[in-house]
């Protein structure tokens, strides 16, 4: 039995701090993974300057209402999921992603939380130090055999812990170092490399 694993953010949807960062014209909220590698440390980051311009949870959904899915996504999603279960393994925030998974058909999504009291973001609970990881270790321990596809840093651990891991449209510094993992440029690509990873189709 196969599980595709797929992250969410710049693979399915667009990145959602940096549409806060341009909706709010806050530009060091731009940073990503891509960026800081750490995660705890990113996110610290971003709390100090929510706080340093008083930005609400309110004003984060409402920078974030419009955000659709990248354009092909949602027949990829269609597409993969007639072929394997699909489990998204995202470090976001079940807070900011409801519309998005909405459009996208409400599937499975492994992520985390934020802390919101009174409209602010007080503080955020990761579920585990190393979620994507661990989460394809679970599925070994299942016998699951797991394609995994992610686009950065945050990713290449459980793209290593896979079977199969696949970069889609990852940055320049990420080919760089881990040129172990096949590329994919688009969705056809994304279909194409499943194909050959699956030991089913
Ligand atoms: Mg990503």
């Amino acid at each position: 039995m196969e599980l595709a694993c797929l992250d969410l953010e710049s693979v399915l949807v667009p990145e959602i701090w940096i549409t806060v960062a341009e909706h709010t014209g806050i530009d060091e909220l731009q940073l990503t993974t891509r960026d800081i590698p750490d995660y705890n440390q990113l996110m610290l980051r971003r709390l100090t300057l929510l706080d340093q311009y008083s930005l609400k949870f309110s004003d984060l959904q409402r920078a974030i209402r419009d955000l659709r899915p990248l354009e092909g996504a949602c027949e990829f999603m269609y597409w993969l999921r007639e072929r394997f279960q699909v489990i998204i393994l995202s470090d976001t925030f079940y807070e900011f992603t409801l519309l998005l998974m909405r459009q996208l058909g409400w599937p499975t999504l492994f992520c985390n939380r934020l802390e919101v009291f009174e409209d602010r973001v007080v503080s955020y609970s990761l579920r585990h130090p190393n979620s994507k990881r661990e989460a394809i270790r679970a599925f070994h321990c299942l016998n699951f055999r797991v394609i995994a596809a992610g686009d950065s840093y945050n990713d290449t651990e459980m793209l290593t812990e896979a079977e199969v891991g696949i970069l889609f449209r990852p940055p320049q510094n990420v080919i760089n170092e881990f040129p172990q993992f096949p590329i994919a440029m688009n969705f056809d690509d994304m279909r194409r490399e499943f194909c050959k990873a699956s030991l089913f189709l």
